[in-house]
């Protein structure tokens, strides 16, 4: 059955929406709110175990909440959960418990939780952590039976008592790198475990760059603080921008990787951005699909982002 079907067919089952906290944004896809109409919509944001402590988690629950909004979607919660440690998937579990059951019938209000985000959102971890979870206590009312029943573009996994966990297959975001790096390459830029996170106090006539993906020229403004959330592995470096050019014709494919060299073809050409912060005041989150984002302040900044032309960046003021 295809996504579109459900709406129609089965109109009280749960969608759960995943996210990925480095991406939030690009994880609302473009025609999401059609596909699921009214349908309820819990929202997991994961991975949170990348943020650092300092990060304020409420901050990145309201900017979930407002950009679902704006979407015309029916939240009916947001979680910020790990997938990868299991944070918080229990109280995930008995929200949809709470949900499924009618206080007063016996009856259940729907059977099938659809399991809806991009590409590496984490989906299957998600699925295997509550596969893991429901298996092993009694606090949640679900048991997993691991009967996995694949149709054409969903695997349904019935976790018990006639309850399905339905994994959709990951829309691939074509405006992010990792739709055309490899998987050495993905490897480098995917965090692991929790951000150090990187932060550039910079004049301007400064450039950073993100291995060889990624060129920030700071052009005009002062007081610039760049802090980099982005996987520990990802290469960061610093130089003047009148050095910049020739350190990325020396280096590239050699210190500034990924990309490797047969990546190339395949990132298609640079493409320059022109960005202006809009105010003085105010963190700014540049985000980049596939590699994290860059949070910015700074007094009149202007900043030429390099990179290939296939990736979208988003600026945002700051999530956090
Ligand atoms: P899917 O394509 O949506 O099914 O995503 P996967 O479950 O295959 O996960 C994609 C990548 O994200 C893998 O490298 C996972 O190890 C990683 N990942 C998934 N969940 C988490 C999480 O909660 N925290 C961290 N740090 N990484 C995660």
């Amino acid at each position: 059955m295809k996504m579109k079907n459900i709406q129609q067919k089965h109109p009280k089952d749960v969608i759960m929406l995943i996210v990925d906290v480095l991406d939030i944004y690009s994880g609302f896809m473009k025609g999401l709110s059609e596909l699921i109409g009214k349908m309820k919509v819990i929202i997991l944001v994961n991975k949170i175990d990348l943020m650092p402590k300092s990060v304020k988690l409420h901050h990145i629950e309201d900017a979930t909440r407002m950009m679902a909004a704006n979407q015309g979607l029916n939240v009916i919660g947001v979680y910020l959960i790990s997938a990868k440690s299991k944070k918080n998937i229990e109280t995930v579990l008995k929200k949809i418990d709470k949900l499924r059951y009618s206080k007063y019938s016996r009856k259940t209000n729907f059977d099938n939780c659809y399991v809806v985000g991009c590409a590496s959102v984490g989906k299957s971890t998600f699925i295997n952590s509550v596969k893991e979870i429901c298996s092993g206590d009694n606090l949640t009312p679900i048991t997993t039976s691991d009967q996995f029943q694949t149709t054409l573009d969903m695997i349904k996994v019935e976790l018990g008592d006639k309850f399905f966990i339905v994994d959709t297959p990951g829309i691939i975001n074509q405006h992010s790198f990792s739709a055309y790096l490899n998987y050495e390459s993905v490897k480098m830029v995917t965090p692991k475990s929790f951000l150090k996170v990187r932060t550039y106090q910079l004049n301007n006539k400064q450039t950073l760059f993100l291995g060889g993906l990624v060129r920030l020229d700071f052009e005009e403004g002062d007081n610039i603080s760049v802090s980099c959330f982005v996987s520990n592995t990802l290469y960061i470096h610093r130089t003047k921008l009148e050095n910049a050019l020739e350190l990325y014709e020396n280096q590239k494919y050699k210190l500034l990787v990924p990309p490797l060299e047969e990546e190339y073809n395949r990132l298609g050409k640079l493409k320059e951005h022109i960005i202006m912060i809009p105010d003085n005041e105010n963190f700014y989150d540049l985000i980049i699909p596939g590699i994290g984002f860059m949070h910015i302040r700074g007094n009149d900044l202007k900043i030429k982002l390099t990179m290939s032309e296939k990736v979208d960046y988003q600026l945002l003021k700051s999530i956090l």
